[in-house]
């Protein structure tokens, strides 16, 4: 395999000249900030945030233990996901691959740039079909997205397949890993040095606590993460959000407390669930939800809208057929939804 950047990326950002503001040549406390015509009042929130997240990336860094360089902070991961067509796929010519069924989003921003996907379908139990991918590989052919664990499936995809399908493309593969927190594995992180055309998002959203924030990352090569950095929006994150991150992601010890009681309770739901008669299988899970085959999808959707409860209907989505995907709440709020699935068997 013979991977080269240059094959992949667009002609138009190869030859970009970024947008440069001038505070980034300066890093000191004590200027007189006079250049970028903003208020002297309202201290700190009358200033531009800092466009290279310089703290919340070198905090980053030492969670994840990557190099700032190959860190790529977005307004959630959902940035990334957009950036990286747009920085790789010509509109109208280039493809990507997405295994089927997974995210939403791989389809939705690749529609706005007018990109064609070629959907994979996975095996039946939602493992990693390799044959599926190969053979939907074109000449233009840029990227192939993958989501491990799953989206909606729940599963993680295995290890030496990913790796097998990353030493046999030429394009980018992106892993999605927005719920490996939740999952045994440590994914395909420790892979980043060894495959450069390997990119692995990861979300503040799901076991962090702080969808609300807005904030994602991308790892990967420093090249990969350069040409992220020069499409981004300058001031993509926001000074709130840096802030908050900043002090919240010190708190590991509630973050591993929430993910403890969202794994057992993943479990106490899995054996609750599995004991009502319109439930015909639970798909193994590891991640934050669940994905229920049952009889009747619509009708427990419907009702359980009606009793004030949302899960999500994926029943019309490839191998899905007569699934709800039950993300795991709370004890009481678990609770609330198994009371009132026993209601609707009687
Ligand atoms: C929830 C989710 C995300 C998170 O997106 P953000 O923009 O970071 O909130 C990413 N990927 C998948 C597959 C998800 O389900």
């Amino acid at each position: 395999m013979s991977f080269d950047l240059k094959n992949i990326i667009r002609r138009n950002i190869l030859d970009l000249k970024p947008y440069s503001s001038a505070r980034n040549e300066f890093s000191g406390d004590n200027a007189v900030l006079l250049d970028a015509n903003e208020n002297p009042y309202n201290t700190p929130y009358n200033r531009y945030p800092d466009p290279n997240q310089s703290d919340l990336k070198d905090k980053v860094s030492s969670i994840f233990n990557i190099r700032m360089e190959n860190i790529f902070l977005g307004n959630g991961s959902d940035e990334a996901i957009d950036l990286i067509f747009r920085a790789f796929c010509e509109p109208g010519v280039d493809r990507v691959i997405s295994i089927e069924p997974s995210y939403g989003m791989y389809k939705v921003c690749a529609d706005i740039q007018d990109v064609a996907v070629d959907g994979a379908l996975l095996n039946e139990d939602f493992s990693l079909n390799t044959e599926n991918i190969l053979c939907q590989i074109k000449q233009e052919t840029k990227i192939i997205f993958l989501c491990s664990p799953n989206n909606p499936s729940g599963n993680l995809l295995e290890e030496e397949k990913i790796i097998d399908l990353l030493s046999r493309f030429e394009g980018l593969i992106v892993v999605d890993e927005a719920y490996i927190d939740f999952a045994d594995g440590d994914g395909v992180l420790k892979y980043l040095n060894e495959y450069k055309n390997l990119i692995v998002l990861r979300t503040f959203s799901k076991a962090w606590g702080l969808a609300g924030i807005r904030l994602g990352m991308a790892f990967a090569s420093t090249e990969i993460v350069e040409v992220l950095n020069k499409i981004k929006y300058p001031y993509n994150l926001n000074i709130l959000t840096q802030e908050f991150a900043l002090e919240a992601l010190q708190e590991f010890k509630k973050r591993k407390a929430w993910l403890s009681d969202i794994i057992n309770e993943r479990e106490r739901m899995e054996k609750q669930l599995t004991t009502f008669s319109f439930v015909e299988k639970i798909h193994h899970s590891d991640a934050n939800f669940l994905l229920v085959k049952t009889k009747n999808p619509a009708s427990i959707y419907n009702y359980l809208v009606k009793e004030g409860i949302i899960v999500r209907d994926r029943s019309r989505v490839p191998l899905c057929e007569g699934c709800l995907r039950v993300t795991i709440g709370s004890k009481k709020e678990n609770d609330l939804l198994l009371g009132k699935l026993k209601t609707f068997s009687l």
